[in-house]
């Protein structure tokens, strides 16, 4: 057993165990591998004009969902939590592997389970082509496949000084959600209905991935909160951002509560699969263009700044063009991470 206090975080963790000797395996074998630890995905070189990016995803029952839940949402966000990567990569989904392992074999479990999977993977056209089955405590991982032209791929560490910052549909919705579930905020049935969908059937943003190919410097998906996921990208990077907090696109019933409860989740809350993306200023109307053919909300937040100290900062700027002070940005700068 190890103690709380010799714990590390999630990142540290990857990096000390995993990533560090994979990056040495990579620079001592040549290999198809382009890209390896550290971005939404993994990318392999083919002899082809394509290359290949590769997620893996995992959704844990008592971490990531309740055991009761309802088994054709499971199926659902399962995979689209892969897709979220691949289409933050810019990449087109191919197909997907499924390790399943089950504390029972549940036949109506199993069927809405599957229906949820399948009506997600026949929407991306995506499907399943193998996997592995066993006895044990409720755990869904997938693998998913994307195929994307060679050197197109949308990285987090092509930022630039200047580019403005973009946000994807609305944020925050997913954390109210589950505020409500935890009944730490009361949420009229239509209101819950609405936010709960978000959070059970995100919709993952395959066709602006592709769209931003040839237009973003940088970008990811949100799956831990707004601000700390930039911070991916400001990181690999080497940059700082100026966030303007006012314009963090927020949904109607977001908009219901107080301005510090839509601060707070819009920046920081979790499971929103929306994508981040960095684009030059002289890319704003071909993104209007993008946002409108596409009928997504694409908002910008604020811009890409260079790096000042080491260690890279965001500048959170409130209603009156002030910068917050720090203790009220780290708040909403903190992700989730499952091991802090
Ligand atoms: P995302 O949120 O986009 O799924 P993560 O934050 O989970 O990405 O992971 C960050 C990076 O670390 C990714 O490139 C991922 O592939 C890699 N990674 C995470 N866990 C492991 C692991 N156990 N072994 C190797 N690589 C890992
Ligand atoms: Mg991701």
């Amino acid at each position: 057993m190890h103690s709380q206090s010799s714990s590390i975080g999630e990142f540290d963790l990857i990096q000390r165990f995993f990533k560090t000797q994979s990056d040495l395996m990579l620079a001592n074998h040549p290999s198809s591998v382009k890209l390896g630890i550290g971005d939404d995905c993994a990318l392999l070189k083919t002899t082809s004009a394509e290359e290949i990016a590769i997620t893996s995803d995992m959704l844990v029952c008592g971490r990531h969902f309740f055991a009761d839940a309802n088994p054709e949402w499971l199926g659902w966000k399962a995979l689209a939590v892969n897709l979220s990567d691949l289409a933050a990569m810019g990449a087109k989904p191919e197909g997907f592997t499924l390790a399943l392992a089950l504390p029972e074999s549940n036949p109506a479990w199993l069927e809405a389970f599957s229906k949820g999977l399948f009506s997600i993977a026949n929407q991306y056209a995506c499907p399943l082509i193998g996997g592995d089955t066993t006895a044990g405590p409720l755990n869904i991982c997938i693998t998913a496949f994307g195929s994307i032209p060679k050197d197109k791929a949308i990285y987090r560490s092509g930022a630039l000084d200047g580019d403005d910052i973009w946000v994807s549909g609305f944020v925050g919705d997913a954390r109210l959600a589950l505020a409500a579930l935890r009944h730490e905020i009361q949420l009229p049935g239509e209101d819950l209905a609405s936010v709960e969908v978000r959070m059970h059937q995100p919709i993952p943003r395959i066709n602006l991935g592709i769209a931003l190919r040839d237009l973003a410097n940088s970008a990811l998906d949100i799956s831990d909160g707004l601000l700390g996921d930039l911070k991916h990208i400001l990181k690999q990077s080497n940059k700082d951002a100026e966030i303007y907090l006012d314009r963090l696109p927020k949904s109607a019933t977001l908009r219901k509560q107080s301005p510090v409860i839509q601060n707070l989740y819009a920046a920081s809350g979790g499971d929103d699969y929306e994508l981040c993306f960095t684009a030059p200023i002289g890319k704003r109307d071909a993104i209007a263009k993008i946002s409108a053919d596409l009928d997504i909300p694409l908002t910008q937040i604020g811009s890409i700044k260079s790096m000042q100290h080491s260690g890279s900062a965001i500048h959170i700027i409130d209603s009156n063009g002030k910068e917050l002070n720090a203790q009220a940005a780290d708040l909403l700068l903190k992700s989730f991470d499952h091991f802090a």
